[in-house]
């Protein structure tokens, strides 16, 4: 069946993907994307346990001040894939800029607020980009590293041949010494 509704991220139709014997909740799958979504009886649509911002709101279901949560939150993201990331990071930034569902409703918060949650969810935005941030100036780091390992190396093989051929002439000359005299 398809949904009334359009996908939060693409605007693409959604399809009903409910299970038969589930009767109080429904689930749609984006056509286009691929996104999942949830539609609790009276409710309005949120995405589905697992969509990104249901992974990182888990950590706050039992927190009254969601912020306390935010290096909890961030160690349990340095595990994830990069592609989770960079979803993760697309999702927070087109919620915040344009909301489109209800972050109180993704799950059973015991302090349901939607305002913390959204500057819980705005933080690990800004960590997240901290993160990135950091990572390309270490990768910048290690790179002139091995530059300047290359120049050493070059420099030390250089200094070892003029060595080696010092050494080869001084053989020649004695010999040439010790074969006259
Ligand atoms: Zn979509």
């Amino acid at each position: 069946m398809q949904c009334q509704r359009l996908c939060f991220r693409c605007e693409g139709g959604l399809q009903e993907i409910t299970p038969a014997n589930v009767t109080d909740i429904q689930f749609f799958c984006c056509l286009s994307c691929g996104c999942e979504y949830t539609l609790k009886t009276g409710g309005e649509l949120h995405d589905r346990w697992l969509m990104p911002l249901t992974i990182v709101l888990y950590n706050v279901i039992y927190a009254q001040d969601p912020l306390a949560k935010i290096d909890v939150t961030m160690d349990q993201l340095q595990t994830k894939k990069p592609e989770f990331i960079n979803a993760l990071a697309k999702h927070i930034e087109d919620e915040l800029d344009a909301p489109k569902q209800k972050l109180c409703d993704i799950h059973d918060f015991v302090y349901p607020n939607e305002q913390k949650l959204r500057d819980f969810l705005r933080e690990v935005l800004h960590r997240l980009a901290q993160l990135k941030h950091a990572q390309s100036g270490a990768e910048t780091v290690s790179s002139s590293l091995s530059n300047t390992d290359t120049r050493l190396l070059k420099n030390t093989k250089s200094r070892l041949s003029k060595l080696f051929n010092y050494f080869v002439i001084m053989i020649a000359v004695t010999i040439l010494i010790t074969y006259f005299y």
